[in-house]
């Protein structure tokens, strides 16, 4: 029995050690991407070519880009013990209010009435057809939360249509506590649906999906080294859809939503 006890507490004792390896590994390399980031963000216009274009496709990939902009942080990065990054972190390099955002893919768009930075968008999952997936845009907000959201969008909106490369908003740095800004990016991150096709909770890295298939390049964070700059290893197609809004006056922007 004595002995017995003592096999499982190793086993459990092995067990916390591997987790505790393999979260330092991860750490370790999400280390390294916040100093490539805070290099851009210094002086993002000297790196401008880290950035993703807006609007483009890798290859034949099913998703167009979401924004412009230095992709700091990967799918299933870690920050801190027991935390996974579940989608995409792409810093524009500008203020708020300036760097658009747009639908990675035709869909019906829907906007919880309390959300000020966050859409999200159904698909039809053109990897697996039939399967129902969601793309998930947010920080699209100021600091104080004043939404960035386009006027299309309001709070409250069910299933609107839109289509591949639909402007959404601009890049913003509302982290859900107004006054504790993060850096003014876009977060997107493909999120899988419950049995009924309603999204499962964002927040868990399991209830979300690697978006390296959708957008056609490596996001995955054990397939680019910390030092790496994930981008398309092909020629982008950049889709042609009119003119790009022109960015907002900022500051002294004002919206009526919350
Ligand atoms: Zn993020």
């Amino acid at each position: 029995m004595i002995r017995r006890a003592g096999f499982v507490l190793g086993l459990l004792t092995a067990g916390t050690a591997l987790g505790l390896v393999s979260w330092a590994w991860r750490y370790r390399v999400s280390i390294t991407r916040t100093q490539r980031l805070l290099a851009y963000l210094r002086a993002a216009d000297a790196y401008a070519a880290w950035r993703i274009p807006a609007r483009a496709r890798c290859g034949d990939a099913p998703f167009l880009t979401p924004t412009e902009g230095y992709i700091g942080y990967l799918w299933g990065d870690a920050f801190r013990p027991g935390h996974r990054h579940t989608g995409i972190d792409i810093f524009g390099g500008r203020g708020n209010g300036q760097t658009p955002v747009f639908a990675a893919y035709p869909g019906r768009l829907y906007r919880r009435a309390d959300w000020r930075a966050s859409l999200i968008i159904q698909h039809d999952d053109p990897l697996q057809p039939g399967r129902i997936i969601w793309t998930y845009y947010t920080h699209l907000a100021d600091e104080q939360g004043h939404s960035l959201i386009a006027d299309a969008f309001p709070p409250g909106t069910e299933g609107v249509p839109v289509e591949a490369g639909t402007f959404l908003g601009y890049q913003g740095n509302f982290s859900g506590r107004p006054g504790h800004p993060v850096g003014v990016h876009l977060h997107f991150s493909i999120v899988r649906s419950a049995a009924d096709g309603h999204y499962l909770d964002e927040r868990r890295l399991a209830n979300t999906l690697d978006p390296s298939p959708y957008l056609g390049f490596p996001l995955r964070f054990d397939q680019v080294p910390g030092d790496r700059v994930p981008t398309c290893p092909h020629a982008w197609q950049l889709e042609a859809m009119g003119a790009l809004p022109g960015p907002l006056v900022w500051p002294g922007f004002e919206r009526s939503t919350p």
